[in-house]
């Protein structure tokens, strides 16, 4: 029996120890598993760190980079394409007008009912839908077809009232938001298709033609009056309502900007000098890309892997389609290399785009003590249960440091603009206001990521320009904006309105 009891003793000693052992063994794991992962994010942060004086110098090269795409046609980095709208809104448009804006996961079909300046914006109607994924690589003609399908379905439900008189057409303003080099304000060819579009036949191709074609094979009566590119609509929109209107801002698939210029500044302008002086510049700014830029090995993935690969650096780092892939990259290197979420890779982190940027935004914005939402949206979208606390206070720290390095580029970004027209600055005295129009879901929806953007464009314009400066929500700029434009286009200016 004592012999029996020595043995268990002998036997519960040494499973002891090996329970040691391997909690010990265990806690040097995990805590070189949490040393290595925040090894990871630090270097992360490192790498996406941002001070102001690395802002400036984007902001400089951003510069140098428009008054070479100003200059010549082609081979420059920033397209800074004439965009023809050299006569924005002043607030008397009235009429009714259509516009279609076609920007990446969906497109939608809008109806404006315009009361000049009295009445301003007096009804919108709209529908969205949104893009079957075949018709996004398919081909032109497809993805025109079933366009001009819904844009007729939608003109039907117009009311009696609003038909227009016999022999009028509808007019239309097409938001067409990818890089096109305009002829007039109503055409334009492709150049390149970005934000996951690839329809090969359709670049080198007059975008207007195209859908006119479609509209004519199913018999809807409508012109084209104006092409446009959302940041030109976005432009338009908030001009209508605010004559201190200087630039417009597309945060959302993808990023783009357009601003004001003077026409006596733009050397590869050679048609007539617009009666106002003026011309609107699409910058292309998503295809910006300087050693300035505060590039990761996850984004030099991202775009190896991607449809468009060098091209779009900017935009693959500042807009909503990247955002939330740069953050599963991390997460992946992280499972991979430190056994992040035990000791298996989770498959679901290895599909490309599984994590969008509103369910990082969704984590990032998380306010519950247990970082709830943060576990939900491990669970739910990348199957890994039971994560710890301390695992989520890590996976809302990368989306921190992925969303602030956008944000705070997008504020070089303006602040570029700013200073390329002159506007950075109080001159003489003169306090000119400007402000810049931003619209798209990112910036709509992504507090943390918006309330960044403000507040280093604040840091970058100091006190005194920062009084003469405004940035505002140009609510639906890029369907509004194009029905605007298709007023200020229209075949029928000067013809009484009701
Ligand atoms: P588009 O740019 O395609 O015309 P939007 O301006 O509506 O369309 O922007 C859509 C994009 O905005 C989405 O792809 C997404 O990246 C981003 N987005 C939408 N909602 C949110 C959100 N809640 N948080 C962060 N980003 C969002
Ligand atoms: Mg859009």
């Amino acid at each position: 029996m004592g012999k029996v009891a020595v043995g268990t003793a002998v036997v519960c000693a040494a499973a002891a120890c090996v329970a040691a052992a391997l909690v010990v063994r265990h806690r040097t794991r995990s805590s070189g598993k949490w040393g290595r992962a925040t090894a990871i994010a630090k270097e992360l942060e490192e790498q996406c760190w941002t001070p102001i004086s690395k802002l400036r110098q984007v902001a400089d090269a951003l510069d140098v980079e428009m008054h070479a795409g100003l200059a010549s046609e082609g081979g420059c980095k920033l397209k800074m394409l004439i965009t023809y709208v050299d006569n924005l809104p002043s607030g008397d448009e009235k009429g009714l007008f259509y516009a279609l804006d076609l920007g990446g996961t969906n497109f939608r079909t809008l109806r404006v009912h315009l009361g000049g300046k009295e009445k301003g914006v007096v009804k919108i109607e709209s529908e969205e839908v949104s893009i079957p994924p075949h018709l996004m690589t398919g081909s032109s003609q497809e993805l025109f077809d079933f366009i001009a399908s819904k844009l007729a379905k939608f003109v039907s439900s117009e009311p009696e009232e609003l038909h227009p008189p016999p022999g009028r057409q509808r007019e239309l303003g097409f938001t067409f938001s990818f890089p096109v080099k305009q002829t007039s304000i109503a055409s334009g060819t492709l150049i390149k298709w970005t934000k996951g579009f690839n329809i090969e036949d359709a670049v080198g191709e007059d975008v207007v033609g195209g859908l006119t074609k479609s509209l004519e094979k199913i018999g809807l009566d409508m012109r084209v009056a104006a092409l446009v590119n959302d940041t030109v609509g976005t432009v338009a929109r908030a001009r209508f309502s605010n004559q201190d209107v200087i630039a417009g801002v597309i945060l959302g698939t993808g990023t783009n900007a357009a601003y004001v210029e003077c026409a006596h500044a733009i050397p590869k302008w050679q048609g007539l000098l617009p009666k106002s002086g003026e011309m609107v510049i699409n910058m292309e700014w998503g295809n910006f890309c300087s050693s300035h830029l505060p590039l990761t090995e996850y984004d030099q993935a991202l775009d190896a892997e991607s449809l468009n690969p060098g091209e779009q650096i900017f935009e693959k780092i500042v807009s909503g389609m990247y955002l939330g892939d740069i953050v599963r990259r991390v997460l992946l290197k992280m499972a991979e290399e430190v056994d992040f979420f035990g000791d298996t890779v989770p498959p679901k982190l290895r599909i490309p785009f599984v994590l969008r940027t509103p369910d990082m935004s969704a984590m990032h914005h998380d306010t519950s003590s247990d970082l709830k939402v943060v576990g939900n949206k491990l669970k739910d979208i990348l199957e890994i249960n039971n994560t710890s606390l301390k695992t989520r206070k890590i996976v809302v720290e990368l989306c921190d440091i992925v969303a602030t390095r956008g944000a705070r580029l997008s504020a070089a970004g303006i602040f570029s603009i700013l200073k390329k027209i002159g506007r950075d600055t109080v001159k003489d005295g003169k306090k000119q206001k400007s402000v810049v129009a931003l619209d798209g879901g990112l910036f709509e929806h992504y507090a943390k990521f918006r309330s960044s953007l403000e507040s280093t464009l604040k840091e970058l314009l100091g006190d005194e320009a920062d009084e003469t400066v405004g940035i505002e929500h140009s609510n639906d700029g890029s369907g509004i904006g194009a029905a605007l434009l298709a007023a200020s286009n229209s075949q029928y200016l000067g013809v009484q309105e009701s």
